[in-house]
């Protein structure tokens, strides 16, 4: 059997039936505004479909509006690795979305991106063709043959508006079951948000996803959190992405066209308990993020904030991407967990839900990683119903 394809679904919703004897999805409710849940509700308003924003705080407030935007067609190709056909997929949606909404409205251009070495006390000389000057030793490692940028918050904002999905600032606390179907969600305050029969539900919480997991029987999400910054720049940087090797950690450089975004300096997993807006950077990584920065970028970085944001993490490092009829949710579905690649495999993943739910099946990638990627392939725990 195929348990992700979710035809029953399609299926068990009475009403509105379509020439094919399923029953069409009238309108979906989003949980989570990240790229993910943007994603989503774009490419179901593209199918005809009505979508409402549930979202805590505000669009792309987290991960989605501080993250670094690489796009990289391939990277995730190696061992069999089921996120590579995503990704093939989504690199391609990338171009098209920058056609739709135009590039620079989204900071989507192609670039190249190196791996380079950075010495202690290495003197800095910047020159044009190379902002790391002649501190590094570098290797190219993409090409913009298949590499790209983004750049996310714009991105996550301009999916949002171009669904014209109403978007409601809604904490949804918890979610209420009956006849292995979401009955409603639960709101902070008190309010309920009633699941119609013609509605279904899309979870995209990212690190946040424990809110539905446990009752779900579906394994623990976590969260690693990393510090980036937004540095203006004038002149613009050569237009490549650095992923470094700085006194044995990783800060990586992405030149934007008028700025600089600067990340790294990770902590360790964890539950993430905080609510969105309350991530902070710690102390140490925000120095260390700092003094990365002064010594590539000279002053330009001074008095720039550093922000913190989680990495959406599952057990198994593979995004949770499918129905959730197996786990006693029928008219649910999850999309969560896409590490530090959800920017590049937000389209592919809203378009793969899009299918689900008006088609009963994800066709967009092969079947072999549909099933690699469903909340089906984690072995049923206990579930209350
Ligand atoms: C420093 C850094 C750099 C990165 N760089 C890249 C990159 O270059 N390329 C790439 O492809 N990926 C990158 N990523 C990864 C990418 O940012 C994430 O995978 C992606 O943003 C996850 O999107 P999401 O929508 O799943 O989650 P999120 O962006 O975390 O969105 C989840 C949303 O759910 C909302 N929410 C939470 N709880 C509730 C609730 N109870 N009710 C309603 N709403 C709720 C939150 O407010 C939030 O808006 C980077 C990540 C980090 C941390």
């Amino acid at each position: 059997m195929d348990r992700n394809k979710g035809a029953g679904f399609v299926t068990a919703m009475a009403g509105g039936g379509t020439s094919n004897g399923n029953v069409r999805v009238r309108k979906v409710v989003v949980v989570g505004g990240g790229i993910i849940g943007a994603s989503s509700a774009y490419f179901l308003a593209k199918r005809g479909v009505e979508v409402e924003v549930l979202e805590s705080n505000g669009v792309a407030c987290a991960a989605s509006g501080k993250a670094g935007g690489f796009l990289a067609l391939d990277w995730n190709d190696e061992g069999g690795n089921p996120v590579g056909p995503l990704s093939r997929a989504s690199f391609t949606l990338h171009k098209e979305l920058a056609q739709e909404f135009g590039p620079s409205a989204i900071g989507y251009r192609l670039i190249s991106a190196v791996a380079a070495n950075i010495p202690e006390n290495a003197r800095h000389e910047a020159s044009k063709a190379s902002y790391l000057g002649s501190v590094s030793k570098e290797t190219v490692i993409g090409t913009t043959e298949t590499c790209a940028q983004v750049h996310p918050e714009k991105l996550t904002k301009a999916l949002i508006r171009g669904s014209s999905a109403k978007v409601t600032i809604a904490k949804v606390i918890g979610i209420n079951r009956s006849d292995s179907k979401i009955a409603s969600l639960r709101i902070e305050g008190g309010a309920t948000r009633p699941i119609a029969h013609d509605e279904a539900v899309v979870f995209a919480l990212g690190p946040w996803s424990n809110l539905v997991s446990k009752e779900l029987g579906l394994p623990t999400f976590y969260g690693q959190k990393a510090l980036s910054m937004v540095v203006p720049t004038d002149p613009p940087l050569s237009p490549y992405a650095a992923f470094t090797n700085w006194r044995g950690k990783n800060p990586e450089i992405y030149p934007r066209a008028d700025e600089a975004y600067v990340c790294g300096f990770g902590e360790s997993l964890r539950m993430v308990t905080e609510k969105p807006d309350e991530v902070v950077p710690l102390e140490s990584g925000e120095r260390q993020l700092r003094a990365f920065t002064k010594e590539i970028l000279g002053s330009m970085g001074d008095g720039v904030p550093v922000r913190a944001c989680h990495l959406p993490l599952t057990e198994d490092g593979i995004p949770v991407i499918g129905s959730l009829e197996s786990n006693g949710a029928e008219n649910g579905v999850l999309a969560a967990g896409h590490s530090c690649w959800g920017i590049l495999n937000g389209p592919a993943t809203g378009k793969a839900v899009s299918e689900l739910i008006c088609d009963g099946e994800i066709s967009l990638i092969p079947k072999w990683a549909v099933s690699s990627i469903s909340p089906a392939r984690f072995p049923s725990r206990t579930r209350s119903r």
